[in-house]
């Protein structure tokens, strides 16, 4: 299924439970088909503004596309993020958040899956509750600002190493 495909199912399904399908709508629908990323609401407005598309009418589309199961919301670090959920593999993820960089990523291989759905069997169970929803975000320090911190450790101790070398050195000459 292409973008066009996507974009004209979703409107399809707006319109049937009488959702009109307005242009910024439309506008807004394509931009959670085409990114791969979680989309805020500020950017998802600085990415439509120039088709004349307002923050509120960013609120006013996301409540809906959210109801209508088109969207998904995963809060991370206090703040509200979006990504399309209709269509995606992905139906069960887990998120991490790295808390230098910002960068967020997801974790949805089989071997994490089936220890989710593990653990969802299980609280069933004990606590007898319907869970239809697993949201999951971690956050720590991802893999390449520890590589750059790193880079960094190691570039100090050689300017560590040269003001010894120096120090040394004078102490010689003294
Ligand atoms: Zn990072
Ligand atoms: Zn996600």
């Amino acid at each position: 299924m292409d973008v066009e495909d996507k974009i004209s199912r979703i409107i399809k399904l707006l319109t049937s439970k009488g959702y009109k399908a307005t242009a910024s709508r439309s506008i807004i629908i394509k931009l959670f088909v085409e990114s791969t990323e979680h989309l805020r609401p500020e950017q998802i407005y600085l990415l439509t503004k120039e088709h004349g598309v307002s923050l509120p009418t960013v609120y006013r589309n996301i409540d809906v596309l959210k109801k209508m199961g088109v969207i998904n919301e995963v809060i991370m670090n206090n703040s509200r993020y979006y990504e399309l959920s209709m269509f995606s593999k992905k139906k069960l993820h887990m998120h991490f958040q790295c808390k230098v960089c910002g960068q967020i990523k997801e974790y949805s291989d089989s071997h994490i899956f089936n220890e989710l759905i593990e653990q969802r069997d299980y609280v069933e169970e004990i606590f007898n509750d319907d869970i239809d929803d697993i949201m999951m975000v971690m956050s720590g320090i991802c893999s390449s600002c520890k590589n750059n911190k790193q880079l960094e450790d190691d570039s100090n101790l050689h300017t560590e190493d040269a003001s010894r070398e120096i120090l040394e050195n004078t102490l010689a000459y003294k």
